[in-house]
């Protein structure tokens, strides 16, 4: 039987080939292959998808991280809240910018920060806090930034997971004093290389993030700051623009996907679905369920064709590179849990409904 990918980027391109080699034609064409008006059309469509004012395309969503924690102004001495639950890239963003990232755990049930945890790991020295809309499902935002106001912390939205979820009816992307938002290739909407992009509805850090992306220019050779180079690419702003005119009816065929993994695996005991927050809109970016016998399941799976992989088998404080910091196990239990018990199975909105019966039956079979 034929391999079942975690995720299909091939099947995405046969849909929309003949589109994208059109916008890509267009580009060599015009030979304008820095900045030019596909980047700025995309970030213009890119903002209105997000319901926000401003989208500044960067090269990727590490750099996206980054550039708003620049233009936000932190930096050496402050300390940024996130958890210890997530990419790597969110943490290292925190320490290229010379702060000091402080870890929380996550909520149980939808794996993200809340406003208890955010609200007891804040000190005197907290400038800022990244909450990450893991897996698709966004963060409590509205009770997240009630505390950072609180706390005169600014909010930067880890959003690289989630682009068209919302919470409270809101789109995430427009909650934070920043967003950030990866589009490498497997996220929901994904170029065909490294992108990223600042969302934000404060002029002056979309300005801001405008100059430092672009070796702080404020005219061709006047440079305001010493910036860097990550504009985004001309040609992946073309994809990203046919792409993003296919999202809503991509989000709804996975979360069509999602609602019937929900039915097909609901009676298997041992499993744990994943819980959709009330109040939010998950784009399910990924379908992650819990099992006491997950390297079990997951061997079983990749022995059918199955593809599977785990999102993230080490929490960012369990990691080498974090070991200055100073902590262990049991630091963070539920994140812990969450690594030892968590498996993705195939998600993609291609995903055919013979497809899915194949990957549920084995699940039941496994059991
Ligand atoms: C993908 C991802 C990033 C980093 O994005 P890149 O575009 O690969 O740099 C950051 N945070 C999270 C949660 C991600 O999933």
């Amino acid at each position: 039987m034929r391999p079942i990918p975690l995720v299909d980027l091939r099947a995405q391109y046969a849909a929309i080939g003949p589109e994208i080699r059109s916008a890509i034609d267009g580009v060599l064409a015009s030979a304008r292959f820095i900045n030019g008006p596909d980047v700025s059309s995309f970030e213009q469509k890119f903002a209105a998808f997000c319901d926000a004012e401003f989208a500044v395309g960067v090269g990727s969503g590490t750099d996206a991280l980054t550039l708003a924690l620049q233009a936000l102004d932190v930096g050496p001495g402050d300390e940024v809240i996130t958890t210890a639950n997530t990419f790597i890239a969110t943490a290292e963003a925190i320490v290229a910018v010379g702060a000091a990232p402080v870890f929380v755990d996550v909520d149980p049930s939808h794996f993200n920060m809340t406003a208890e945890t955010l609200s007891a790991a804040v000190t005197p020295r907290t400038r800022a806090t990244i909450p990450v809309h893991l897996y698709g499902q966004p963060a409590p935002m509205a009770e997240i930034v009630e505390v950072a106001a609180r706390h005169s912390i600014k909010v930067i939205e880890d959003a690289s997971q989630a682009h068209g979820a919302e919470y409270d009816g809101k789109r995430v992307g427009s909650w934070g004093d920043a967003a950030a938002f990866s589009f490498y290739p497997a996220k929901n909407l994904g170029a065909y290389g490294d992108a990223g992009a600042v969302v934000t509805n404060d002029e002056q850090i979309a300005a801001a993030v405008r100059m430092l992306r672009d070796h702080g220019r404020t005219d061709k050779y006047l440079h305001e700051y010493v910036g860097v180079n990550s504009r985004l690419d001309t040609l992946q702003a073309a994809v990203l623009g046919v792409k993003l005119s296919h999202m809503e009816e991509w989000n709804e065929a996975r979360r069509a996907v999602a609602a019937k993994y929900d039915a097909g695996l609901g009676e298997f005991a041992r499993l744990t679905l994943p819980a959709r927050m009330r109040g939010g809109r998950h784009v399910y970016h990924l379908y992650v369920v819990r099992t006491d016998r997950r390297d079990e399941l997951s061997q079983s799976l990749s022995d059918s064709g199955i593809g599977v992989g785990i999102h993230y088998p080490i929490p960012l404080h369990l990691q080498p590179a974090f070991r200055s910091l100073g902590h262990g196990m049991g630091d963070f239990p539920v994140s812990e849990r969450l690594a030892a018990s968590i498996l993705s199975i195939p998600m993609y909105p291609e995903l055919s409904d013979t497809q899915l019966s194949r990957i549920v039956q084995t699940i039941g079979a496994f059991r």
